[in-house]
């Protein structure tokens, strides 16, 4: 449980009654707030002696630690998840994809394993959706294993070191400690063998145990050693056991402030799936349930996307609708001819209709409004895709200067702001369109060729 201002006050010099001011706030209460709130440090206090302030500081650290895994701009965090359940805030760290190689697999199995990782990306809603990660296992040769750990690391994208051999698991992280990779697994039976090497050359490391019980001693002496970059495999035998051990882990770490259990969890349904549709299945619960990585023994388009896409939606925040900018979007080679529709800037209401009017080949201009990301109902029956708001907004981007003629489409679902608009938009003609965006290749072409036959 988060540390209260209440609580941290006590701590403060004179029990939090001192209120010199020196820390820029008004009184220590004040001081404290901005502590829990995670607003300021604490050594912006001068007087706080060394063993308050660890004290404070482990008292306010996240509940989940963060742990970086790879470098760079590809570089994947996880960890600092503030809550169990994603609709009490927002879930903040997408869990990262990663899929499995080992040096057994033949060559052309193993160069189309990296090119997936490199070319499958998807565009959702206006973001790019892609797996993450590597993860190297060793099946016996150690020779070229180190050579695929070097070749995969020539990719840029983090790296999971999966390996029982614990010297050669070293030797592969000393190859490319740069990149900054994940070591796995780190056992009960090899801890105390590598910790000299951890300490050494600090590297994430995953924990793995053979139920959740095992690991809190293990990640107690680790952090004896100040080892801190850790994540968790409880090593689930089942989905069951999975969904289970990965709640009671985020549970203890959230509402007990546990500190031994709180970790990123590591899950891999690769060793657990016996096909592709049960791994799949696992994939899913693990994003869905608290995993920081998920690793697939492969992957292809049919599998990765829908996965891709329940991760979006699971850390996209439900306080915050997926929203486009608000302007004019130029779909195709527009010219004076081209028809104009009107929209809300809901991002699966604008990615819906823009696709629609790009398979019905007519450009078009399509005036995206601001609605506060609501979809077109939503915003019409909450007053934010009125008549007496679509008008100004129509004539302020300047639509009306880029075509002949003043023809205006609304959505079907807003046809009651038709007259509203009208009067608005005076010298416009308002023109109901379909409700559903797909209707929309069928109804731009007779559109056309309606008013062109009324031109003539
Ligand atoms: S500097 Fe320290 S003692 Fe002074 S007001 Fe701030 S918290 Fe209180």
């Amino acid at each position: 449980m988060a540390l209260k201002a209440s609580d941290i006050q006590k701590k403060l010099p004179d029990g939090g009654k001192k209120n010199c001011k020196e820390c820029g706030f008004p009184t220590c209460f004040a001081f404290a707030m901005k502590l829990a709130s995670g607003a300021v440090t604490v050594d912006k206090c001068p007087y706080l002696p060394g063993e308050i302030k660890t004290e404070l500081e482990e008292a306010l650290a996240p509940p989940i630690k963060l742990v970086t895994v790879g470098v760079g701009e590809k570089g994947l965090s996880i960890g600092e998840e503030e809550v169990i359940y994603r609709h009490e805030k927002t879930f903040y760290r997408p869990s990262g994809i990663a899929i499995l190689i080992t040096e057994k697999e033949d060559e052309g199995t193993i160069s189309a394993k990296i090119n997936k990782l490199k070319t499958l990306q998807f565009d959702r809603v206006g973001q790019k959706l892609r797996a993450n990660l590597f993860a190297l296992k060793y099946a016996g040769n150690a020779e070229k294993y180190l050579g695929l750990v070097k070749r995969a690391a020539a990719e840029g994208f983090p790296i999971v070191l999966i390996c029982e051999d614990l010297d050669l698991l070293f030797k592969a992280r000393d190859l490319i400690a740069d990149k900054n990779p994940l070591l796995y697994p780190i056992t009960k039976e090899n801890l105390e063998a590598a910790l000299p090497k951890l300490k050494a050359k600090p590297t994430p490391i995953g924990v793995k145990t053979s139920g959740i019980e095992e690991i809190v001693p293990i990640t107690k002496r680790l952090k004896e050693e100040g080892i801190l970059d850790i994540v968790l495999d409880p090593s689930p035998k089942s989905l069951k056991e999975m969904i289970r051990d990965y709640t009671l882990i985020r549970r203890a770490a959230l509402k007990k402030t546990f500190r031994p259990l709180g970790y990123p969890i590591l899950s891999l349904p690769c060793m657990l799936a016996e096909n592709k549709m049960e791994e799949t299945l696992l994939a899913s619960a693990g994003v869905i349930k608290y995993a920081g990585i998920v690793v697939l023994s492969d992957f292809e388009k049919e599998m990765l996307y829908p996965l891709l896409v329940l991760r979006q939606n699971i850390f996209t925040d439900p306080r915050v609708p997926l929203a486009v900018e608000q302007k004019i979007y130029e779909i195709g080679t527009v010219s004076p001819e081209s028809p104009v529709l009107l929209t809300t800037n809901f991002a699966l209401t604008y990615f819906a209709v823009a696709s629609e009017i790009e398979n019905s080949k007519i450009p078009a201009y399509l005036c995206v409004k601001d609605t506060e990301g609501l979809c077109v109902l939503a915003a019409w029956s909450t007053g934010k895709f009125s008549g007496d708001t679509a008008g100004p907004f129509l004539k302020k981007i300047g639509v009306g200067d880029k075509v002949k003629n003043k023809r205006v489409i609304i959505p079907g679902f807003a046809a009651r702001i038709k007259g509203e608009l009208e009067e608005e938009l005076q010298g416009w003609e308002v023109i109901v369109g379909p409700r559903e965006a797909s209707d929309l290749p069928a109804f731009l072409p007779q559109m056309i060729e309606k008013w062109k036959s009324q031109s003539k």
